[in-house]
């Protein structure tokens, strides 16, 4: 009974720490080091962790057979927990550096396990599952059906050196399946709660930088984006052009068919938009930056402030073409108002620009709207 219920407790304890591990090890997969050498530390860090683990199971299993001097089922509590350590790291990561120091630290393994006469041919099997581990892990971790029996065959080198090991003594099979059942399952579980949670920031991140409606870049890319534009220029020279327009009248558009109706429009807009900017050039993109404001930034030196009329009319009178038929079938046409600039040496701010653009998109409103104003007006 006492047997029993120490087994039942180191279990618990060692789920814990197999849980502390894997967090621990998926933290260090997405951290993002600032400096260049980021990419080596975070493989040598997870490989020194990794192997820290298994370790420390070792050392347990160790020490728990000179304290009990009886071998019987010693090491099987813990070399489940190992390789769920080995599963879990091989995994999540394909790196060289990885694989290599485990490979050496299963070699070493086999060469120790006392009574293994032919402890080549076990490490060989190991090794061909470590590899399709590290290659395939992802894909199999997705299928159930394929995920636990490669976890068994996975295993199955281990628990029969092992076995051989002991000189044939049982660790009560039952309860090892059900050990390394519970164990595949926890590690299926923390990939899975981890991945939902990877997918739900990655889509908080997209909502946060992108506008639903017409799927461009919102202000506040528009924003970082001039920053990093700003930067350049005066660390490389590197010039670009802000174009900025308002859809003329756009209120009436609401008033006359609808705010639905609007937002079609909005998104036919963006479309048009994001159809012409490649166009323009390869390093140009498209914002919303308002309700029925949009800019679009060239960020290519090689693009010259002497063809921005050229540019701006050529969006101007795209859009003025679109036609636009409401559910009732009634059709409209909208036009655009636009101001342009470029980045300037005496700018002290990123939206420097913006604001000159800007007040060019209003003179362009009050000199009779669906017009553009450059740059290269005085
Ligand atoms: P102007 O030519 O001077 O720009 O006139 P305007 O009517 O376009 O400008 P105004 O600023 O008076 O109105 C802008 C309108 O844009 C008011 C607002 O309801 C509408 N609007 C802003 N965002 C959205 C949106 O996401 N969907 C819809 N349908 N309308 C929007
Ligand atoms: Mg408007
Ligand atoms: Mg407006």
């Amino acid at each position: 009974m006492l047997i029993w219920a120490i087994r039942g407790v180191t279990f618990v304890i060692n789920l814990l720490l197999l849980t502390g591990f894997a967090l621990l090890y998926s933290w260090l997969q997405q951290t993002r080091f600032q400096f260049s050498i980021g990419e080596r530390l975070r493989n040598s860090s997870q490989t020194a962790l990794t192997i820290a683990f298994l370790g420390l199971y070792h050392l347990s299993s160790v020490l728990r057979i000179m304290s009990n001097h009886d071998s019987k089922a010693f090491g099987w509590s813990y070399l489940a927990f190992q390789i769920g350590v080995l599963i879990f790291a091989l995994f999540f990561t394909q790196s060289r550096w990885l694989f290599t120091y485990l490979s050496v630290t299963l070699l070493l393994w086999y060469w120790w396990l006392p009574n293994l006469k032919w402890w080549g041919y076990f490490f060989v099997a190991s090794m061909l599952m470590m590899y399709v581990a590290e290659r395939f892990g992802r894909q199999i971790i997705d299928r159930p059906l394929l995920y636990y029996p490669f976890c068994a065959l996975f295993s199955a080198p281990f628990m029969w050196a092992n076995w051989i090991s002991l000189n044939g003594i049982a660790p009560g099979w039952l309860w090892e399946i059900s050990a390394s059942l519970c164990i595949s399952y926890l590690i299926w579980f923390i990939h899975h709660r981890l991945k939902c949670r990877a997918e739900w920031q990655a889509l908080l991140i997209r909502e946060a930088r992108q506008d639903n409606l017409t799927q461009l870049s919102n202000f506040r890319v528009f924003n970082d984006d001039l920053q990093q534009a700003f930067k350049d220029y005066h660390e490389n020279g590197t010039q670009y052009l802000l174009y900025t327009f308002d859809i003329d009248h756009f209120k009436r558009v609401n008033d006359r068919y609808g705010h639905l109706e609007g937002n079609n429009v909005l998104k036919l807009v963006a479309t048009e938009l994001i159809r012409l900017v490649p166009k323009i050039s390869n390093n140009a993109k498209a914002y919303r930056v308002g309700g029925e404001e949009f800019s679009f930034v060239v960020f290519d030196s090689r693009t010259q402030q002497d063809t921005a009329d050229i540019v701006a009319n050529q969006v101007r009178k795209a859009i003025d073409r679109l036609q636009f038929t409401t559910k009732q079938g009634r059709r409209f046409q909208i036009t655009i108002s636009m101001g342009q600039d470029q980045i300037d040496d005496e700018d002290q701010n990123y939206l420097d620009v913006y604001k000159r653009a800007d007040q060019r998109l209003y003179r362009s409103k009050e000199t009779g709207r669906n017009r553009v104003t450059t740059a290269n007006e005085p």
